[in-house]
């Protein structure tokens, strides 16, 4: 074997089932495994502490296990296509290898790319290894239309091909060249930490999030869980607590979304665990159907223009949220866990600390910034996801986003989730808020979720006046989520009478 192969690390960041580093490895003498930190990912404005770090804690535990085969990781600064064009030229590269990716600047790149290996005339191997079926086979089944159900998704996935068999790790891995310094490529001596980064204004110091990286512990865990047999068979999504304070769902997505365990993998070992019973919990809200709406919201992101955005978007109903400068102090309140509402703002505050929250505690947080409370677009909670959920995923948070303020997929608007009776549900005596709201922790429960209805003695004996040391709430709940349903049902008849008469605004167009 001889030549010289370039392995393009984007979000599989793990050994076990990648493919494509596989094929590398397959027909080369020499690897250069690289990850290319893009330089406008690098800004705590939009991505924090909590997220950069975890995926630069992904890029460790990827080098060490790259190590013990025989190998380094290469951490390069730069845009991907620019970086990839130049090291083709430098070291001769013969060989490229990469994961496709769904989401538009993913395709726009890989069509880049695709570009750049045919005229250089090298080989070039990629795959859908973020995902568990080829788009392009589910949207050929469904005639090119874009599923936008989940029975629809079903239906076409049970004809599609099973979900390809993960494969292991390679044992050995070629070295890179020795002594690697490309000359037009900047590259990190090692793998970088936020220390590393204090140029771009991050400080070490915010990272609080108490999950692990690394594709031994995203396995440790989803092996630990799928052991629990009874549990997994029985898993119903809606049943489970979004108060719990230990996460209640398997906590696999930050794992699944840098790739560093393969979904794959999951799934296969989770369909092995529900063989083994006679009846078990079915899509959508088994696990394996949790798997299915990451698909859907994947398929969906991909073959739908402008899916992040509300204009443009054949999928998105056309709402006037509220824009300015009101708009903007009231989302800084949600963003920083300062709305009044208990519940709300524990959970604004385990995004921030943790990076991670469970399914339902978004829902509440979403719902109320959008449709539920403060009428604001659902494009900018999304942003607010995006820098802090360590687990952010672009189509799945899109998609969901596009859910929680009944924008597309779900419409039943007269639903709204209740800031205060929500989280009592699961949560009486409001531990969740005493632990992520802690001004709180001394509210006797009769008031942990309303603490402005507290009589002054009790603020006082709980150590935390409300307007003066925990805010007030910043809308009147009843008052003005009835007040959105009328809103939004306004919003939605003209969407469905503009939506009727797409002739007349052709012929105006041509005009
Ligand atoms: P489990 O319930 O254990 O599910 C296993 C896996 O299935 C998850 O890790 C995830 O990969 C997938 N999954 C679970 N629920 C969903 C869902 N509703 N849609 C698509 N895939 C799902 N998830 C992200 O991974 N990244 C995001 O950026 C993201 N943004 C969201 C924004 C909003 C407003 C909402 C309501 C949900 C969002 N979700 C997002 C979906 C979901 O909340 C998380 O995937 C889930 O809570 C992660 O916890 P878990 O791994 O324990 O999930």
């Amino acid at each position: 074997m001889s030549g010289v192969a370039l392995h393009w690390f984007r979000k599989g960041i793990r050994l076990h089932d990648n493919v494509p580093l596989t094929k590398a490895i397959e027909s080369c003498s020499t690897l250069i495994p690289i990850f290319i930190l893009d330089t406008d990912f690098l800004d705590p404005k939009k991505v924090s502490a909590n997220r950069l770090g975890f995926l630069l804690d992904s890029l460790k535990c990827l080098d060490e296990d790259l190590q013990e085969r025989g190998s380094r990781l290469i951490v390069a600064k730069g845009k991907p296509s620019e970086v990839i064009f130049s090291l083709i030229e430098e070291f001769k590269i013969n060989k490229l290898t990469f994961e496709r990716g769904t989401e538009p600047f993913n395709k726009d790149l890989d069509d880049e790319l695709i570009g750049i290996v045919n005229a250089n005339d090298i080989e070039v191997y990629s795959n859908w290894g973020h995902i568990l079926f080829n788009p392009d086979h589910i949207l050929a089944l469904n005639n090119g239309k874009t599923p936008v159900t989940m029975n629809v998704f079903l239906k076409l996935a049970s004809s599609a091909p099973t979900p390809l068999k993960p494969i292991p790790a390679p044992e050995k891995i070629p070295p890179p060249p020795a002594d690697f310094k490309p000359k037009n490529v900047e590259i990190f001596i090692s793998t970088p930490t936020l220390s590393d980064l204090k140029e771009y204004g991050y400080d070490p110091e915010a990272m609080t999030t108490w999950f692990k990286a690394g594709e031994k512990e995203g396995i440790k865990i989803m092996e630990d869980f799928l052991k629990q047999k009874q549990r997994v068979a029985s898993f119903e999504k809606p049943k489970t607590k979004p108060t719990a304070l230990l996460p209640d769902t398997t906590a696999l997505s930050p794992y699944l979304s840098v790739g560093s365990l393969s979904v794959r993998l999951f799934y296969h070992k989770l369909l092995e665990v529900l063989k083994s019973f006679k009846r078990h919990s079915k899509p959508p809200v088994s696990l394996e159907g949790q798997l299915y709406w990451r698909e859907l919201t994947y398929l969906i992101g991909y073959s739908t223009p402008n899916f992040h955005q509300m204009r443009e978007n054949p999928l998105c109903y056309q709402i006037p949220w509220t824009e300015g400068e009101a708009a903007q102090e009231a989302l800084k309140k949600w963003e920083m866990g300062q709305t009044g509402y208990p519940a709300v703002d524990a959970a604004m505050n385990q995004l921030r600390s943790d990076g991670w929250m469970h399914h339902l505690a978004r829902h509440l947080v979403a719902c109320f910034l959008t449709r539920g409370d403060l009428w604001i677009s659902w494009e900018l909670g999304r942003d607010v996801f995006d820098k802090y959920l360590i687990d952010a995923d672009w189509s799945i948070n899109n998609f969901s986003w596009h859910w929680m303020s009944c924008s597309a997929f779900f419409y039943q608007f007269f639903r709204c989730y209740g800031p205060v009776s929500f989280f009592k549900k699961t949560d009486p005596n409001g531990d969740y808020i005493r632990k992520h709201v802690p001004i709180l922790a001394k509210y006797p429960v009769k008031y942990i979720y309303e603490p402005w209805e507290a009589p002054k003695n009790v603020q006082e004996a709980a150590g935390c006046i409300i307007g003066q040391d925990y805010p007030r709430p910043i809308v009147e709940h009843k008052t003005v989520s009835q007040a959105n349903m009328g809103k939004l049902k306004k919003a939605y008849d003209k969407n469905k009478a503009d939506r009727a008469k797409p002739a007349k605004v052709n012929a105006e167009k041509l005009e």
